[in-house]
């Protein structure tokens, strides 16, 4: 019979659903221990949130499809790209980076954009941003970037000195600052903004041989960007308006697409490139490997609910399907423990089972079992640990009807030569010539060039100390002469502004 009660969580139905049970006295009560209702409405809603993520918090989040338009047989053997028009279901999560899950979301940063494929050979995730660089190539000092793009451990409150303080010190980022005070920096929606991989993959076939692939995903709605006064003040109006933004879209059938590309690059190639490959400060110039379109992809339905579907969703660049794999990246590498890790923490043990986590191809990993808040068959009787002869495995056969096998997905690896020993990075002349490629691009844009100078001067101007300031102007300076002095006049001209108020 269908239930036509509200119930208590585990099933029972209570006497109201809006007011407690009181002993009482004419308009006077008591409250009793035993209004169960009561002590678990309040007791859940003391422990509704779960921890908010460190970096990444606010975001817009749909689900959607990926199809495959060109042949790409020739460079991966992966099953999503194996056939000219096979579609896969896809969740795409598109963040502000910084700010917590409260903040504006049009005020300047990078954006991030996660993207779980749920293929037929299991979940393949793609944490990009929408820039093709990052500010760093060292994984050891991700903590410490971030924290520089938060708040002061004092005042609590955002902190140009901070932001400004780090940069200089890590100059190898500057590549990254001209993108995000760029008009980039600033997307007046999340579907006017193209999406990067930043690092080297590999595509692999399945005879073990391997290409190093980057992957842009641009959109076909074209690049549209508000000002700074503009970004300002929609934060102002509506500080939810990017999230609004795509939710409306999507809810009446305007659905945002991007085509997706990889630029492919032989091993052969790599040894010789000018540009370390593994160095995600730099990009890959389109001249010397141009685009190849491997697909589409649209975004076409809102979450049903925003916390299971976009909040409790996690991704990792170390979910990967047969056909693609990691490089020696050493950013991508750290951040393959490090995302599985802030999962495991942020949302439990199991968080692979969640809904809007779980794979759509059939899954038998019957070596993770048990653990906190575990809501599978848990393998049955299956047997638990590796090499057994004793039992029969039942589990998998009577998902699929067939008996588990193994597959290697072990492909052909790079060789290195070499010793361990201890490296730093320091910073490269070369690193400011990728940088001062992009300024020359941003300056074929009317007015682009003065834009920036404002868009960074309005930050750098709130920094304390001139030589700081000083030193930031001629880091810009190294990536090119006028670049060094646009940002200083107009840095300076606003520090002199605000010293005559
Ligand atoms: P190209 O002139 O061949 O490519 C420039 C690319 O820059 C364009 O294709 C476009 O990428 C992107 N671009 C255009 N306008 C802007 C802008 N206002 N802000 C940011 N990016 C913009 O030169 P290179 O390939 O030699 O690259 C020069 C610089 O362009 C790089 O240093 C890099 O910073 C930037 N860039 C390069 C990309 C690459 O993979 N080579 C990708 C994106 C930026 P898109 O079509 O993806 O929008």
């Amino acid at each position: 019979m269908a239930q036509r009660y509200y119930t208590l969580a585990e099933g029972c139905p209570y006497a109201s659903n809006s007011t407690s049970v009181q002993l009482r006295s004419g308009n006077a009560g008591l409250l009793l221990m035993q209004d169960t209702q009561l002590i678990e409405t309040l007791a859940h809603f003391a422990r509704e949130r779960i921890p908010e993520r460190v970096v990444h918090a606010k975001a817009a989040g749909a689900y959607g499809e990926f199809t495959c338009t060109h042949d790409c047989t020739d460079i991966t053997s992966a099953s999503f790209l194996s056939e000219i028009g096979k579609t896969t279901p896809l969740l795409l999560r598109i963040s502000t980076v910084g700010p917590e899950a409260g903040s504006a979301d049009t005020l300047r940063d990078v954006h991030g954009w996660a993207m779980k494929l749920y293929t037929d050979e299991g979940n393949l995730d793609w944490v990009f941003n929408n820039t093709p660089v990052f500010f760093i190539r060292d994984p050891l000092k991700f903590p410490s970037l971030n924290r520089s793009h938060k708040r002061n451990p004092q005042s609590h409150l955002p902190d140009p000195n901070m932001f400004w303080d780090f940069h200089a010190g890590n100059p190898e980022g500057f590549h990254q600052l001209l993108h995000l005070f760029s008009d980039r920096g600033t997307p007046a929606s999340l579907r006017h903004m193209n999406a990067y991989s930043g690092h080297t993959y590999k595509f692999t076939l399945k005879d073990g041989s391997f290409n190093y692939v980057k992957f842009h995903i641009k959109t076909t709605q074209g690049i549209k960007n508000f000002t700074k006064e503009e970004s300002v003040r929609v934060a102002g109006e509506n500080p939810d308006f990017l999230i609004q933004d795509m939710f409306e879209v999507i809810e009446r059938k305007d659905y945002p697409e991007w085509k997706v590309y990889v630029q492919v690059m032989t091993p052969e190639q790599a040894e010789t490139y000018r540009w370390n490959i593994f160095d995600m400060t730099k990009v890959w110039p389109h001249s010397d490997f141009p685009l190849r379109q491997i697909g589409t992809m649209k975004l076409n339905r809102n979450p049903r609910n925003y916390f299971t579907d976009i909040e409790q969703a996690a991704f990792s660049p170390s979910n990967m399907v047969p056909g693609i794999a990691p490089s020696a990246d050493p950013v991508l590498q750290a951040r393959m423990f490090s995302y599985p890790d802030a999962a495991r923490y942020r949302l439990g043990t199991n968080y692979q089972q969640l809904p809007t986590n779980a794979a759509k191809a059939p899954v038998y990993c019957p070596y993770q079992r048990d653990g906190q808040m575990n809501f599978s068959d848990n393998y049955g009787a299956d047997p638990n640990y590796v090499g057994s002869s004793l039992q029969p495995i039942t589990y998998y056969q009577d998902l699929t009807g067939q008996p588990p096998q193994t597959v290697s997905t072990l492909t052909e690896h790079e060789k290195w030569v070499g010793q361990v020993s201890n490296f730093q990075y320091g910073l490269y002349e070369d690193d400011f010539e990728q940088a001062a490629g992009l300024w020359k691009v941003i300056g074929k844009e009317p007015g682009h060039q003065e834009r920036f100078f404002g868009n960074v001067a309005v930050h750098l101007s709130q920094v304390k100390s001139s030589a700081l300031r000083k030193r930031v102007y001629g880091l810009f300076g190294r990536v090119d002469w006028g670049l060094g002095e646009g940002v200083r006049k107009a840095t300076e001209g606003l520090v002199n502004d605000a010293h005559k108020t």
